[in-house]
């Protein structure tokens, strides 16, 4: 069963000429903090699966490559179109210091 992520953070970027987001954080429904790297080499060695839970609807994290900027370690939903589901519409959490 994959993890729920609930909330994120993220940080601006004009990389590629365009304002655009990075998530640079996540949140899971158990209060687990990781980074965006460390979702991606979670997702990318099998050890675990991420996902997004919005109306009943569970959305699959994937990484792949931003769709503005070069940057090929962006990660978003399979559901990105629908806005409950996208990860930057999640809400923010505080950061730890
Ligand atoms: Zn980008």
């Amino acid at each position: 069963m994959a993890t729920q992520i609930v909330a994120i953070n993220f940080t601006a970027t004009n990389a590629g000429g365009t304002a655009h987001r990075h998530i640079s954080e996540v949140k899971t429904a158990s209060g687990r903090v990781l980074t965006q790297s460390e979702v991606i080499s979670r997702i990318e060695s099998g050890e675990e699966d991420f996902c997004t839970i919005a109306d009943g609807e569970e959305a699959r994290v994937i990484v792949v490559e931003c769709p503005v900027c070069p940057a090929d370690d962006y990660i978003k939903t399979t559901a990105d179109e629908m806005i409950a589901n996208n990860l930057l519409s999640l809400p923010l959490f505080p950061r730890t210091a």
